[in-house]
């Protein structure tokens, strides 16, 4: 593409950011891709990285590679802090402004505190690689700490592993632990028993996965009692500390807190002054873009919007998707000439989640499933959602090797202790 042709400057290489570029293939336009990390990541087995089941490398990929073949794309590896829209200007942190035509803003979420930002080095989130590597860790070392813990109250807390938040993170994080503890790890140790660790997935709501029917939400917290999880619903958590937590006003000395209850959108809202909900998600308009900014548009979990239930759109992967597509579709339909394109309409296609060994819920809508065979369906949307056939392929072995030996091959304990214990004071 020539110099003159428009400028689409995507911000965020995610499942948004990427199908926008996917779906420009052949367009007459230059695109330049900015992300803050040089990979896209594969966020919905991010909890298998924290548990030790799967490697960062299989669920991560160089975006610069991913677009190698594309002329039209040419990738950066910056961190986007400003946009200046009356000049049409991106502004990176090292103070290098990149001029667009159009602009796609696709910069995701993070996990939220509730105002209690002072919890997160107690109780990190889930988000990024270095998150599930900072929870693996934490998780692992608690192990390797109780081993050689002689006084019986510390060694407790140190096998006592905190989830808050019952929402698909956290159910998938508590029955992975709780199955790590119970059949991966019991041979490995000599002084203590993992099958009596004790895992807590504590909720402020009434039910785990309140985003699925009542009776699949039932069947999940049955499912995670028999995995040996403690679920406590209805207690919202008031205090998270180096010694553990206070929930429904019981205090709980636990070693390994984890944060899955909240997220906050990026700072695109911020960056335009735009209209925002309480999590910080722009209010674009029915075609996707920022309101007042027609050459903006900005999708997936930074963005909120009706659905056709007049429910908010949900923020997962598909949703991102179909957003990145459309948007992908109007910059084409404009390039044509075209001035008015119907509204973007959003298909729900099914909300999956994973409890543990070949324990999953599905509602499709229309059917809903459990138990085993909805695990196969999880387990083969996701292998198929991965990028490239070896990540496929080495993925569907690690799970193998779980389901049929119980080893979690990724138990690796990288950074220090040290720098755990500093990064904890
Ligand atoms: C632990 C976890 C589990 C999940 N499980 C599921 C699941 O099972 N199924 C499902 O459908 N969804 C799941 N989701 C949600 C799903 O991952 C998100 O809805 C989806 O990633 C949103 O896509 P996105 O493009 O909006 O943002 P993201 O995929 O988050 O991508 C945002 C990109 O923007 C970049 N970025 C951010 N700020 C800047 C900046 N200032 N400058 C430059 N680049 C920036 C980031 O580096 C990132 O690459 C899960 C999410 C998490 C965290």
């Amino acid at each position: 593409m020539g110099e003159a042709s428009p400028h689409v400057v995507v911000v965020g290489g995610g499942f948004g950011g990427l199908e926008t570029v996917g779906r420009l293939a052949g367009a007459p336009v230059r695109i330049t891709l900015v992300d803050a990390r040089n990979y896209h990541l594969f966020q919905p087995l991010l909890y298998q990285v924290a548990t030790a089941s799967l490697a960062a490398s299989e669920i991560a990929w160089p975006i610069r590679h991913l677009f190698s073949k594309r002329r039209d794309v040419t990738t950066w590896l910056a961190t986007v802090d400003a946009i200046d829209a009356k000049t049409r200007q991106v502004f990176l942190d090292d103070g290098t402004a990149l001029a667009y035509d159009t602009l796609v803003l696709a910069t995701g979420a993070r996990h939220a505190y509730f105002g209690h930002d002072d919890w997160e080095i107690f109780a990190p989130g889930l988000k990024t690689l270095e998150d599930a590597t900072t929870l693996r860790r934490r998780i692992l070392l608690a192990f390797e700490r109780a081993e050689r813990e002689e006084k019986k109250a510390q060694q407790a807390a140190l096998l006592t592993f905190v989830i808050i938040g019952a929402g698909p993170t956290g159910v998938e994080l508590a029955g992975t632990i709780a199955e790590l503890a119970r059949a991966t790890l019991p041979r490995d140790f000599r002084t203590i028993d993992t099958r009596k660790a004790r895992i807590l997935l504590i909720e402020a709501g009434p039910r785990v996965l309140p985003g699925f029917p009542e009776d699949l939400s039932a069947y999940a917290k049955n499912a995670l009692e028999r995995l040996g999880v403690e679920v406590s619903l209805g207690t919202p958590v008031s205090e998270c500390t180096a010694e553990g937590v206070v929930y429904g006003g019981k205090s709980l000395p636990a070693a390994t807190i984890i944060w899955a209850a909240g997220v906050h959108a990026s700072s695109a809202a911020k960056w335009l002054d735009a209209p925002a909900d309480g999590a910080g998600r722009i209010k674009v308009e029915a075609d996707l873009t920022v309101p007042g900014h027609p050459e903006i548009f900005a999708i997936g979990d930074t963005v909120t919007i009706p659905g056709p239930d007049g429910r908010p759109v949900p923020g997962i992967a598909p949703a991102a998707k179909q957003e990145g597509a459309y948007v992908a579709a109007v910059i084409r339909a404009r390039l044509r000439g075209e001035t008015s394109t119907p509204p973007f309409r959003y298909r729900h296609a099914g909300s999956l989640a994973t409890i543990g060994k070949r324990l999953a819920v599905i509602d499709f809508g229309w059917i809903k499933l459990r138990g085993a065979i909805a695990w196969w369906i999880w387990g083969l949307a996701h292998i198929y959602f991965l990028i490239g056939v070896r990540n496929r392929l080495m993925v569907a072995l690690s799970w193998l090797w779980i389901h049929t030996r119980d080893q979690r091959g990724s138990r690796l304990i990288t950074q220090s202790a040290a720098a755990d214990a500093e990064r904890r004071r």
